[in-house]
């Protein structure tokens, strides 16, 4: 990929030529991709970072002194200064490398939540939420005697935020909260929460799963706690993600994991533990994902994240117009300020029956609760259909959709 300069106009068809799957044809159709928000494309850049490890540097990190393992020990703690780069964050050693969003915010819970939760507090949450950023607080509280609460959000998909800083009370040692949700593409005000939290001691942590490829993240302008985001949405490997801390909050968390890589000296009573980030990080590491994820992180920055979002958010409103054109259609999140990300149901359509029918147009588009029940439970519907888009996305294939919507629209009479 050569970036076109930042004075052209963004051209999608130039970026989508270095992603091979979407050349794809689907049931016979050319492959029309909008399940981003589950997972994205990777572009050959991080595939052929993937590869080159495995082929010319594969070794474990941090434990060989030959050569291999040095090599792979750069690189993966290359990506590290990355991560903090692409973060803002103050320090490499605040930057944990995990699974995705799911480890790193149970990795909050077991190790910052649970032994500060006593009987009778809270964590505070928002209707919106993945369950990523639900149930790992329920586990912890149960154990606790404590519980989750939620904030709740308006029709229109916005989260009430006066309400939200209601229920800031001292039983709340947590809040938990979306930078932006996954189905309804709402981006949360989290500068406003973070400076509301704080003012009353509470750490905010941000799932950052769906803003991390949309949206520049600065987590020192943001003012939050804690930031969760999943390499595999960032047009990386999946099985990759990260958790930034404040250094104090990691400085005084006990691991959480146990095991190799993670300590300072082991006897069989006890043992003593290495300093963060590596402290979090017990066993091998997903290394050769990690160093694709950097190669993520280096495709990103060469387009720039903000020429992505402008991008984006045209095509947003684009596809939002036209998705409100069909007849009988109910758009989920209206939000003032959202991500590419477009939830709906057609009259008389199941929203699965509709999602395999398009799935024959060579459309993929996840259809179900997306891991937001109580969001469900708040518009009374059991599911949504959900076109997710991407910066490779293209008007083209909006208009495509549109028109498959109707086709198959006809199918179910
Ligand atoms: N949080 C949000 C908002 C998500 O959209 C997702 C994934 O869909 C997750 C958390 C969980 O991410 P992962 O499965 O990569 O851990």
């Amino acid at each position: 990929m050569n970036a076109q300069p930042a004075t052209l106009p963004f051209d999608p068809l130039r970026y989508r030529a270095d992603f091979p799957l979407l050349a794809r044809r689907v049931n016979g159709k050319p492959l029309i991709y909008f399940d981003n928000a589950n997972t994205a494309q990777k572009p050959r850049q991080v595939i052929d970072a993937t590869e080159a490890f495995y082929r010319e540097h594969n070794a474990n990190v941090a434990r060989a002194v030959h050569a291999l393992g040095a090599e792979a020990t750069s690189a993966f703690e290359a990506v590290r200064d990355k991560c903090a780069r692409f973060m803002h964050a103050p320090s490499r050693d605040e930057i944990v490398f995990t699974s995705g969003t799911t480890q790193a915010i149970n990795t909050v819970a077991y190790s910052y939540a649970l032994p500060r939760l006593q009987v009778g507090d809270e964590i505070l949450v928002t209707t919106m939420e993945h369950h990523a950023n639900i149930v790992p607080w329920q586990l912890v509280c149960e154990r606790a005697g404590a519980r989750v609460v939620a904030a709740p959000i308006t029709p229109q998909g916005e989260l009430i935020v006066e309400e939200f800083i209601k229920r800031l009370t001292p039983r709340v040692k947590l809040a938990g909260v979306a930078h932006v949700s996954n189905v309804l593409g709402t981006i949360n005000p989290v500068r406003d929460l973070a400076r509301a939290c704080r003012a009353r001691g509470i750490p905010l942590l941000v799932d950052g799963s769906q803003a991390a490829p949309h949206l520049p993240i600065d987590v020192q302008a943001l003012g939050c706690d804690f930031y969760a985001w999943t390499g595999h949405k960032l047009f990386g490997p999946t099985g990759t993600g990260v958790l930034w801390a404040r250094r104090e909050h990691l400085a005084a968390m006990p691991p959480f994991f146990g095991g190799g890589e993670m300590i300072r000296e082991v006897r069989i009573e006890r043992s003593t533990f290495a300093d963060p980030p590596h402290k979090f990080e017990a066993g091998t590491p997903n290394i050769a994902g990690v160093v694709g994820l950097g190669a993520a992180l280096d495709y990103v920055e060469a387009i720039g994240i903000e020429r992505i979002g402008a991008y984006e958010h045209d095509l947003l409103e684009y596809a939002t117009a036209a998705l409100k054109s069909v007849p009988g259609l109910r758009l989920f999140g209206e939000a003032a300020r959202k991500a590419a990300v477009l939830s709906f149901l057609v009259e008389g359509a199941h929203a699965h029956d509709l999602a395999t029918l398009l799935d024959q147009e060579g459309i993929a588009l996840r259809s179900g609760h997306h891991c937001a029940h109580p969001l469900m439970q708040f518009y009374g519907v059991p599911a949504t259909l959900r076109a997710s888009l991407a910066f490779y996305n293209t008007r083209d294939e909006v208009d495509a959709f549109i028109a498959a919507i109707a086709r198959v629209r006809k199918l179910l009479g």
